[in-house]
């Protein structure tokens, strides 16, 4: 007979625990045993330690980001200069590095008068459009002979529901792969 009873090991039992002389391994400050290798040396070292040195000699915390903030800067804008450029044409724009929307040019331009930045760096923004209703959004509820086909009304309201959906403007954007860069008019 099967049994799914979970295993019971008293404090006290010898299976608890076992008295170890021929151990060899890293242990880490928080008293961990890790064994021995490499891959256990770093889990040691990685739960023991507070901080650690980023690839450019500078100080940061063991368990953040695995560069300093200004290794991650220059990293975010190696891979925005790698992107395709286009000239600004006035469409809905991100800035490239604080998501901040602008949807035409007096309003950018004003960003930047009020900031005192002679230009910005920019993405293009990608539309996001609302999603249509398909036909098959009642499929796990519909009766096995209905073929996915729905009550004539019901597909009469979808189809006008749809051709609403796809009249309208975009739902919302979001920063897109296209980056584009514009200078302040005074
Ligand atoms: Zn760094």
């Amino acid at each position: 007979m099967e049994t799914t009873e979970k295993k019971i090991i008293m404090y006290d039992s010898p299976k608890a625990a076992t008295y170890q002389t021929n151990v060899e391994g890293w242990v880490s400050s928080d008293g961990r045993f890790w064994g021995k290798g490499e891959h256990n040396e770093h889990m040691a070292r990685y739960t023991g330690s507070t901080h650690r040195k980023c690839e450019c000699g500078a100080i940061i915390e063991t368990r953040s980001y695995l560069s300093c903030e200004s290794c991650r800067k220059k990293k975010q804008l190696e891979n925005y200069n790698k992107l395709t450029y286009k000239a600004y044409d006035g469409s809905p724009v991100v800035t490239a590095f604080d998501d901040q929307y602008f949807f035409n040019e007096d309003d950018l331009n004003a960003y930047l008068l009020e900031n005192n930045l002679d230009s910005i760096s920019l993405l293009f923004c990608e539309e996001n459009n609302w999603f249509k209703i398909e036909g098959d959004y009642w499929a796990d509820i519909m009766p096995e002979n209905s073929d996915g086909e729905l009550p004539d009304n019901l597909q009469k309201a979808l189809d006008e529901l749809n051709k609403v959906i796809s009249e309208l403007p975009p739902c919302s954007y979001t920063s897109g792969k296209i980056r584009t860069f514009y200078s302040v008019k005074k």
